[in-house]
């Protein structure tokens, strides 16, 4: 199996702490967590990770608006200059707008850092060249796959992508990595399935696809009744217009156990094979773990379990990394869904 890595991820590693329903919070998104994954791959011999290729903005804007990305490789510096703060700063957004009423793109950093968001992440000096990175990272695998030089490939991209819409930043995320491969493969003609069994909703994805027949968005995840992203990720939003159906979430409980989370799995995979997609993107998330900060209960043994229902489509599939943030079993679980394919 092809492994694509890189270093560039580096540059982008937020430190403010962050309020998470009143307690302060250290941002769990932290290079560290390649460094875990590649140790985990190394120790279960699955070959040498391979560096990206360059793909430039052409696949990001087919996802992602061109105002949207001039604004992620600019906001940094803007904010610099307009706030007089240090290189290190973080960039937050301080104020939305008010639902329906007229917006005018406002020229001022802390408005468009508002607008561009929809929680209250921060941009960094690397955050822009971190982003692109996951993005080459991601689209060098999913290029081996689509050529058909691979039939399974994993992108260890960081910063996570699932929570970026098409022109918003949020959860970690802030180009949507997954979103721009299997947007890259419907351009070569394909038909897509996007599988997230990410602990959290993919709500970036599934806005991003909404309205497209082509692309299948199945999502697994804590129900957002009471888990982030809040407003998205509910049983009943299957799609609009020509999309109906395309759309399929699978909110789950509080405290999910393999034994719960089997069944749902194999209802969503039913759905993708109906929809007899030409590839699969997984959005390999590893948040599900018990000893993850987050609620499910899925344990060492059940990833090479979700690893053999995924590979069970046998589709030539495109696995990218999403979240996980225990550090001492993200290299673990992930090996275990890898194994799997091989
Ligand atoms: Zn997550």
């Amino acid at each position: 199996m092809l492994i694509v890595a890189s270093d560039v991820h580096r540059a982008h590693h937020a430190r403010e702490p962050f309020l998470d329903a009143g307690r302060l919070m250290d941002p769990p998104e932290v290079p560290e967590r390649v460094d875990r994954i590649l140790d985990a791959i190394a120790t279960s011999a699955r070959g040498a990770p391979q560096p990206p290729r360059p793909f430039g903005s052409k696949p990001i804007t087919r996802v992602h608006t061109a105002e949207y990305l001039e604004f992620l490789e600019h906001a940094h510096a803007r904010w610099r200059a307009t706030t007089g703060r240090e290189e290190s700063s973080e960039a937050v957004a301080y104020a939305r707008a008010i639902r329906h009423q007229p917006y005018v793109r406002p020229e001022h950093i802390v408005t468009q850092l508002g607008w561009y968001s929809h929680d209250t992440d921060p941009i960094l000096a690397g955050t822009y060249d971190a982003a692109i990175g996951a993005v080459d990272v991601t689209l060098t695998a999913w290029e081996a796959v689509a050529d058909g030089r691979e039939r399974v490939a994993y992108a260890l991209a960081r910063p996570p992508g699932h929570h970026a819409a098409a022109d918003s930043f949020a959860g970690y995320c802030y180009l949507n990595n997954a979103a721009i491969a299997a947007q890259a493969w419907t351009d070569r003609g394909a038909r897509v399935a996007i599988v997230d069994v990410d602990y959290h909703h993919g709500n970036g994805t599934q806005q991003i696809f909404y309205d497209r027949d082509d692309v299948l968005f199945v999502s697994l995840h804590a129900d957002p009744a009471f888990e982030y992203p809040f407003f998205l990720g509910f049983a009943d939003e299957e799609g609009r217009g020509p999309a109906v159906g395309r759309n399929r979430n699978y909110p789950l409980p509080a405290g999910t156990e393999w034994q719960a989370y089997a069944p749902a799995l194999a209802d969503a995979l039913g759905v993708v094979d109906d929809f007899a997609p030409d590839a699969v993107v997984v959005s390999l998330g590893v948040d599900t773990a018990l000893e993850d900060a987050d609620t499910f209960r899925l344990v060492a043994d059940d990833y090479p379990r979700l690893g053999a229902a995924l590979a069970g489509l046998d589709r030539p599939t495109l696995v990218v990394q999403e979240g996980g943030y225990c550090l001492d079993v993200i290299g673990r679980n992930v090996v275990g869904v890898l194994s799997a394919f091989t």
